[in-house]
């Protein structure tokens, strides 16, 4: 599914912003590049002549171009960072080129060739820019003075000259005949050139600017809704109206209004479990293109203790936005399992996570200015942080609330006990859709607390769904969970077919298993699983057909093979 595919990959950008928060920058990646090209030798650490490198680098034992040991070629050159370079190879470099500066782009490190000390020879002809017993590796530059800079023809370099030649672009390596960039050297020397920078990620989530114009309609959004979501009407109806108003709201009020002030119409969703309230806001996310951010209130505990804290929840949203401040400003979040928060009876002890929570969530849900940790769930030192005004933030929260049908059909039955409707006093006890007459009065009864449901003035209930539903949340929405088998399917050129009777089965079990919609796509899995295996053996299979018996465990598929056999 897209928003599925959003999410996996905002984890990438997650592991990333990360790693860049963590101060790494475009050289530190060189390094690694650089470290990981030497990493196969053993040995190659040595502590005696870099104490200051970074973790990975390499030092000298070795030569960094033949990679023979110090004892095999002779006392070895120290360049840079901790590389060495043994005579040999130092020839080669060196011939033609008597007096050069060695410029390593992404390292930053100068070596200088002393002619006067024999260019050429080992060791003691190079001035590497430090002492033999020098521990530190810094840059080059700094170290030499201006005497010891010489130019082509071994005459030393003045000041002004050296001055003249400071500037950015022979810094580079460029257009300065004395500088050379190692990293082609390296290139004739059949070593990869070292990566200096990673290609920069193109951004994932480009959320368009939310416009008025663009702002579609509650009966356009409820169109589209229904494109996705079977049945719901009341809930797809209220919410379409909510979230135009909401919506409406942030994009027309202007600060100077303030003769009349639009409330927040934060929503609250009751319905059973698998009934689609999730996806009833993920689409809803997709058609207005808002960052949203679905997370579990049962994760929620009160700042300071173990969990995740409030602010979390906005966390996830700036990172669903891209760390794009403006675009999670005008985002939804969507908490689920909420009635798991609600007030703990009977207990003596502090309740952390529930009404502890809940009362966290009042200052989230009613608009204020958060401090929120950049890239991760929870706030510590070494994270960065930003501050989100959560007044346009629209917040859905939705709960299964088990048990609150008895809490709502005692209240109707009270309300029908009395005076001349008492004869109907057991009316309710058969109502399977108790949950769409659900008030403020029952989620309080349920315990939820009165200033948490006071900011979610919006509240809608979900019906259960039923045999009927089922069968066409099968075949209907947009992205049926059977369409996309067939789907797959077609593009091995094999057409998949379900009797009619095998859709009433897979409704019926769904029906039995009791855990909503979400039951559908695991027995869909389940039987599944030897066709996607077994047709892709045959390229002959044509057509292949579900039946009732198949799905309940006492028959097979029907298959026909095509009439032209596939070359
Ligand atoms: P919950 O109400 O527990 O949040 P979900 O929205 O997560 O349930 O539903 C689980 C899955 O079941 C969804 O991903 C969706 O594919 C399917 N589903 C549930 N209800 C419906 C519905 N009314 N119409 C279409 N698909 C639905």
């Amino acid at each position: 599914m897209d928003n599925d595919e959003k999410y996996d990959e905002n984890l990438k950008n997650d592991d990333e912003q990360a790693v860049n928060g963590a101060g790494m920058d475009d050289d530190s990646d060189s390094t690694e590049a650089a470290s990981g090209q030497m990493s196969d030798s053993e040995n190659t650490q040595s502590g005696s002549h870099n104490d200051d490198k970074g973790p990975g680098q390499q030092t000298g034992d070795i030569c960094f171009v033949c990679r023979r040991k110090e004892s095999e070629v002779g006392p070895l050159v120290h360049i840079m960072n901790g590389m060495s370079i043994c005579p040999d190879c130092l020839n080669k470099f060196t011939s033609g080129f008597s007096n050069m500066e060695f410029y390593m782009p992404g390292v930053g490190g100068f070596a200088y060739v002393d002619p006067a000390a024999g260019g050429n020879s080992a060791g003691n002809g190079v001035n590497s820019g430090k002492d033999s017993d020098s521990s530190d590796t810094h840059d080059f530059r700094e170290t030499v003075t201006p005497a010891s800079v010489i130019d082509q023809n071994g005459n030393p370099v003045s000041e002004a000259q050296e001055d003249d030649d400071d500037n950015d672009e022979e810094a580079k390596g460029q257009g300065n005949p004395n500088i050379i960039n190692l990293g082609s050297i390296f290139e004739n020397f059949g070593i990869p050139q070292m990566q200096t920078r990673r290609p920069k990620k193109k951004k994932k989530n480009d959320y368009p600017k939310l416009d008025i114009n663009n702002l579609p309609a509650p009966h356009i959004i409820k169109s589209k809704l229904d494109e996705y979501v079977i049945g719901q009407e009341k809930a797809k109806k209220v919410i379409s109206v909510a979230v135009y108003n909401h919506y409406k709201r942030i994009l027309t009020m202007k600060p100077e209004d303030n003769d009349v002030e639009i409330g927040k119409s934060n929503v609250l969703l009751v319905g059973p479990t698998g009934s689609g309230k999730t996806y009833l806001v993920q689409t809803l996310a997709r058609i207005l293109q808002v960052p949203l951010a679905i997370t579990d209130a049962t994760t929620l505990t009160e700042a300071g203790y173990i969990g995740d804290d409030v602010e979390s929840v906005l966390s996830k949203l700036l990172l669903e936005a891209d760390n794009d401040v403006k675009a999670a400003e005008h985002g939804i979040v969507f908490i689920d399992e909420i009635d798991k928060i609600s007030k703990k009876k009977n207990t003596n002890s502090r309740d952390v996570s529930g009404e502890s929570v809940q009362q966290g969530l009042l200052k989230l849900l009613e608009g204020s200015e958060v401090e929120v940790p950049v890239g991760a769930n929870n706030k510590n030192a070494m994270v960065p942080m930003t501050v989100v005004d959560t007044t346009n933030i629209l917040f859905i929260v939705g709960g299964a609330f088990p048990g609150i049908e008895k809490i709502i059909r005692n209240r109707l039955n009270e309300k029908a006990g009395i005076g001349f409707n008492s004869a109907l006093q057991d009316k309710y006890d058969d109502d399977k859709d108790l949950q769409l007459k659900v008030r403020v009065e029952d989620l309080r009864e349920f315990g939820m607390i009165p200033e948490f449901l006071g900011r979610l003035p919006i509240i809608c209930g979900f019906q259960s769904l039923d045999k009927e539903m089922y069968r066409a949340i099968l075949t209907q929405p947009k992205n049926a969970i059977i369409k996309q088998y067939q789907k797959l399917l077609s593009l091995d050129e094999v057409n998949l077919k379900f009797e009619d009777d095998a859709i009433e089965a897979i409704a019926e079990k769904a029906v039995k298993e009791k855990t909503g919609a979400r039951a559908l796509r695991s027995i869909i899995e389940e039987f599944m699983l030897d066709i996607m295996y077994e047709i892709p053996k045959d390229d002959n299979i044509g057509t292949v057909t579900i039946t009732r018996s198949y799905i309940e465990g006492h028959g097979s598929p029907v298959i026909e093979m095509r009439t032209e056999e596939k070359h």
